[in-house]
């Protein structure tokens, strides 16, 4: 282990050079070229990226007022481990000596890093500050995003610190970045004081001794169960719709280079039934979430057992359940995030130009799938597309890198497996509809004239020196 751990990180970053200066032209009353709107792991990824493509006046906001609340990693993810395998390409892309894996041996040895099974999440939170931190990546938090409005060739983008200006949008705003928290209507109805979604921050030290329902049987459902429990909730049930706990990790029959590297160029119909496969099989949660939970004596598992009604009675909830009464002081949906560009105070004024898979594919009727058919069908820079072309151009501006990508390209985007492939293919398209976008100005800078490297002086001597030509030439 070398004394300065970022010894290895350096050299790398000595060794590739500076980055390029910025090559794109200046546009008057244009802020910035490209906005990054969310600094988690994907906003600061894309920085770097487009720092390395050349593409300056960057700006990377988050509407969270620091880092510990960007993100999910210390509030949302309640997992001890990250639940993808610690071998995937995160944000170092191409530059091994960022990565985790070169952070973590630096500070811990290649053997702590040989024995961890998977990275543990506190870590991975750790790792990431200090990529954003040792790259230099600015972010403005507090900064959020209200409102996107078209204006020509740009944006106006309404901030609630003000109204700036740009050419392109990155939208790295999280898993609910072209939706929202799902819950099941039968608990939307009741009172917010006695329900939390998992992507909430939620005070667990208050359901101490309490009797707590955990709709939903995916990760995040274990996961809060667990917390529950170890918080020293009396009773956590938590209730699965299923008959049984999914236990397929279906997409891993796709998890192949040509598969991955491909499958934007995949046929529709191949794209739409890998993910009504992926919904038919469910999300499954990871072996540690279930054990976590399952430990405890008091915790209560119901399969078959969707929420069908639920209401305040003498302070408590009572719901039915697959046919049976519950009652509970607390319930937490543990059901996932809807797909609607609708329901986003951001694209509002033109969500319903947006083109959505429903718009694009009619499948067979064994494949109807409304939440699947809100998905936006995503072109290949995942910019959106337009329902009718021609009414919404802007929209080929504004890229998509969050899980609504989940159906044109097979991976919830923003998660870890997503940075290898789409990061540099989103980086590699703005900077060729910039480069595009101002062709004439570009030719002209690239028919400029230029002075040469050296005169004819360098090779005088060599003139006129008398010798024979060899044979054989024409002289
Ligand atoms: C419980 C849970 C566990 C997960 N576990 C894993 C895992 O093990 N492996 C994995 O690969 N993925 C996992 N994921 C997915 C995870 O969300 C992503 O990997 C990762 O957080 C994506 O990073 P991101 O930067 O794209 O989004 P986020 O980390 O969610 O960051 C989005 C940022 O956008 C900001 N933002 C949102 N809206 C606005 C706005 N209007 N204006 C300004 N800023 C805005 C938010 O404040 C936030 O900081 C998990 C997700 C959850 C919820």
């Amino acid at each position: 282990m070398t004394q300065d751990p970022d010894a290895g990180a350096h050299q790398a970053l000595r060794l590739i050079g500076p980055a390029p200066r910025n090559w794109v032209l200046e546009r008057p009353g244009i802020d910035h070229n490209v906005v990054l709107v969310g600094g988690g792991q994907t906003g600061c990824a894309f920085a770097w990226a487009l720092r390395r493509a050349g593409i300056g006046k960057v700006s990377v906001i988050d509407a969270a007022p620091d880092e510990a609340h960007a993100g999910v990693w210390l509030h949302a993810a309640r997992m001890n481990l990250l639940r993808t395998p610690k071998s995937l390409v995160g944000p170092e892309l191409s530059l091994p000596a960022l990565s985790f894996q070169a952070w973590y041996e630096a500070r811990h040895g290649r053997e702590a890093y040989a024995a961890i099974d998977r990275i543990r999440r506190v870590d991975w939170a750790a790792y990431l500050s200090w990529y954003k931190q040792f790259l230099g990546i600015e972010v403005r938090y507090g900064v959020r995003l209200d409102r996107i409005e078209p204006a020509g060739d740009h944006f106006r983008l309404h901030l609630n610190t003000g109204i700036e200006t740009t050419r392109k949008i990155v939208l790295a705003n999280g898993v609910g970045g072209t939706g929202g928290p799902y819950y099941p209507p039968a608990m939307e109805a009741l009172p917010t004081a006695f329900r939390a979604h998992t992507a909430d921050v939620i005070d667990f030290s208050a359901l101490r001794g309490k009797t707590v329902a955990v709709v939903g049987a995916a990760a995040s459902a274990f996961d809060a169960a667990g917390v529950a429990l170890e918080a020293g909730a009396g009773t956590v049930h938590l209730y699965a719709r299923r008959d049984t706990i999914a236990s397929v990790p279906i997409s891993r029959s796709r998890g192949f280079p040509g598969a991955y590297d491909n499958y934007r160029s995949l046929p529709d119909a191949v794209r739409w039934e890998q993910a009504v496969r992926f919904r038919r099989y469910g999300s499954t949660p990871t072996v540690d979430a279930i054990t976590r939970a399952v430990a405890f004596p008091n915790f209560h598992l119901h399969l078959s057992s969707p929420w069908e009604s639920a209401r305040i009675e003498g302070g408590q909830i009572v719901a039915q359940a697959g046919g049976a009464e519950v009652r509970c002081d607390f319930a937490i949906a543990g059901t996932g995030y809807f797909v609607d560009p609708n329901a986003r105070a951001e694209l509002a004024g033109f969500a319903d130009k947006i083109m959505l898979w429903r718009d694009r594919y009619d499948p067979p009727v064994d494949q109807l799938d409304d939440y699947l058919g809100a998905h936006p069908y995503l072109g290949e820079g995942h910019e959106y597309l337009e329902k009718t072309p021609g009414t919404a151009p802007y929209l080929g501006n504004i890229h998509v890198h969050n899980v609504a990508g989940f159906v044109s390209f097979g991976v919830p985007i923003g998660d870890v497996p997503s940075m290898k492939r789409d990061i540099p293919g989103v980086t590699a398209r703005i900077s060729r509809d910039l480069m595009l976008a101002d062709i004439d100005r570009h030719a002209e800078r690239m028919r400029a004239d230029v002075a040469p490297d050296f005169g004819p002086e360098l090779y005088a001597a060599a003139l006129n020196r008398g010798g024979l030509p060899p044979r054989g030439s024409r002289a």
